[in-house]
Parts: structure tokens; C-alpha cells; sequence
């Protein structure tokens, strides 16, 4: 089979690196810690991943955005490359094209091309892991928008914030600077303040839904909530984008009960109706961006 495209999913820990073939079978894979604090060393990492294949295009998913405008990077996990004209600056070193897009939009091109997502045109993929992402594809291409941020359904508060009474609603402090973002709540992390904002113990996420599934009460108010909440805020986006499909990634994609109850309570709230899953896990796991990088145009 023919090489085809170079693909890399660079995240703040490591560099998940394959080639693909024309068939998109993976054909050969690399993986080596992500070098963030020393740009000659992060360009030299990727040409070392890159020799044996000197004319092959390297298709990129980011822990990042690039602003469609200027090309510059916002990478706050990789600052030797934060603020860099990014592909351009690769473009020189690598000598061969270069395509970069947000990991979180490569997972939604990922699914909607290879995934749980194929044959929808109108796809919104979503991730929750660590953090709240997402992103939009139509027609088989990520739509950027503004800023490059385009489904970054993450951020903008949807909490009220008391600050004279701070335990009336859960509604924290955002990495981002605003209170009450979906991030604060809809991730792993999010689940477990929750948790904790119901006065219960502190308890891992894992362990939270696990309890929910064996009949918990707190848990099941905890899950409760985060169903409620969530589910609002994807109702809105699902109304707002018309999309058809949303397949979830990251670590809570795990959770198949969870995201089937998301599932229920998003198809209730929605304008349409819907006779087939919305909310579905996504099938490709860890290789959903590395493959959807490769989806790029
Ligand atoms: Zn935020």
C-alpha cells in the first residue's frame, strides 16, 4: 500500500504520530513525550517523525487554535509554540504542506469520517474529558468561524453567579477568567465538583458513575444535576446547529449509561424529534483525531 499522509495528535504529554496509506489503514505509528519548553527541540522531534517520508503532507491535531487570520498559535500547553505562526513556521522546517487544526475538531472530523458519526453531514462533536471541547463539521469539513473557535461550546457563563451566596447555585470560577462555564461542570473535573458542591465526600469521576450505576443516592443526585445542566446546554447547541449526530469523545465517553441518560434528556429539550440516538459515544477512542487530521482539506 501507498503512504498517503503524515498524521500527528500533539498534546501537552506526548506526540502521537502515524502514517496513514491510501486505504487509511495505519501503516507505521510513533509515540514520543511532547518537547514544550524548547522550540528547536519540538521542531527537531517532528523531523526526526517525519524523514523516512520526505514528500508526504503532515496533517496536525492541536492541543490549540490556530487564528484563521494571522495563522497564530494559542497553545497554552505547548509554550514553546504558543503565539508562533505555527504552520508556517513548520512549513519552513519540515519543507512539505502542513495542515494544523484543534484536536477537539479533529476528533468531530475523526467520527464524522471514519466514526460513529458517518454519513451525517451536519456533525457536532463533542468532548468530555479533562475539559469541555468541540467542533463542527459540515459536509465532511471543520467550519472555523471567528477566531477559529467555532464549537467551543465549553466557555461563556451559563451559571448564575451569587457572589453573596456562593453555594446557591454550582457555578465556579472558569480557567478561561468567567464564572459558571459549561467546563467548570460538564467535564470529568466537573462531575467531581459537583459532587463536592453537593456536600458529598470527594470522589474521583470514575467512581462517582460507577456508584450512580450501583444505586448511590449522592451519586445520583450529583449525576442528576450534571444531566440537568449539560443537557441544557447541548439542547441549545443541537437546536442551534441542527446537527444530527453528536458523537463524544474523552474520558466520561467511557461512561455508556451516562451518556445514554444525556442522550434522553438532550431529545426531550430539542425542538425536533429525533427517532434515532443523538448523543452517542464515539467509536474510534484514542485515534479519533490522529485519523481526522488526515480528514483535513
Ligand atoms: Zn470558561
Amino acid at each position: 500500500m501507498q503512504p498517503r499522509v503524515l498524521c500527528a495528535d500533539i498534546g501537552g504529554s506526548f506526540i502521537d504520530f502515524a502514517v496513514l496509506d491510501n486505504t487509511n489503514s495505519v501503516i507505521n505509528r510513533n509515540k514520543i513525550p511532547t518537547p514544550t519548553h524548547n522550540a528547536d527541540s519540538f521542531l527537531q522531534a517532528l523531523i526526526e517523525l517525519t524523514a523516512l517520508y520526505p514528500k508526504l503532507p503532515l496533517h496536525i491535531a492541536m492541543a490549540g487554535t490556530q487564528e484563521p487570520k494571522t495563522g497564530r498559535l494559542l497553545a497554552a500547553n505547548i509554550p514553546c509554540m504558543d503565539g508562533t505562526l505555527f504552520s508556517a513556521l513548520l512549513g519552513r522546517h519540515l519543507q512539505r504542506p502542513i495542515r494544523v487544526a484543534n484536536d477537539a475538531d479533529c476528533f468531530a472530523m475523526g467520527e464524522a469520517h471514519f466514526g460513529a458519526a458517518r454519513g451525517h453531514d451536519n456533525v457536532f462533536g463533542i468532548i468530555l474529558g479533562t475539559g469541555v471541547g468541540g467542533g463542527l463539521i459540515w459536509k465532511g469539513q471543520v467550519i472555523l468561524g471567528g477566531g477559529g473557535v467555532s464549537g467551543e461550546w465549553g466557555h461563556g457563563p451559563i451559571i448564575p453567579h451569587f457572589p453573596d451566596t456562593p453555594k446557591a447555585t454550582p457555578c465556579f470560577q472558569c480557567g478561561c477568567g468567567q464564572w459558571g462555564c459549561l467546563d467548570t461542570f460538564g467535564s470529568a473535573r466537573g462531575l467531581e465538583r459537583l459532587h463536592a458542591w453537593h456536600g458529598f465526600p470527594p470522589r474521583d469521576s470514575r467512581a462517582i458513575v460507577q456508584a450512580w450505576e450501583n444505586g448511590d443516592s449522592n451519586a445520583a443526585d450529583t449525576i442528576n444535576t450534571y444531566i440537568d445542566y449539560t443537557s441544557a446546554a447541548l439542547a441549545l447547541v443541537v437546536n442551534t446547529t441542527g446537527s444530527t449526530i453528536v458523537p463524544v469523545g474523552g474520558g466520561l465517553s467511557n461512561a455508556q449509561r451516562l451518556i445514554h441518560e444525556l442522550d434522553l434528556s438532550v431529545q426531550r429539550r430539542i425542538l425536533r424529534q429525533q427517532n434515532t440516538p443523538l448523543i452517542i459515544p464515539g467509536i474510534l477512542g484514542q485515534d479519533a483525531a490522529l485519523l481526522g487530521a488526515s480528514a483535513l482539506s
